[in-house]
């Protein structure tokens, strides 16, 4: 299971393991999903980002968070 990079639409930046199929700690909205996220333990719409898309310091916030299997 590949770690992803996160954002929520809070704009909290982090990890996941991203299930690619099923999931049961998140509602799977297309791309986006309905998961917990870690920085702040509330749960918002997420969705994945691409770390070419992000500068090293958002890599570096997102690594910072790991939310385990979503
Ligand atoms: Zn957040």
């Amino acid at each position: 299971m590949p770690d992803r990079i996160v954002r929520c639409s809070d704009g909290h930046l982090y990890t996941a393991q991203w299930a690619p199929f099923f999931s049961l700690r998140a509602v799977r909205l297309g791309s986006r999903r309905f998961a917990r996220c870690p920085v702040d333990g509330r749960w918002r719409l997420v969705t994945t980002v691409e770390p070419r898309d992000l500068t090293e310091a958002e890599i570096e916030e997102a690594k910072r968070h790991h939310a385990g299997l979503q």
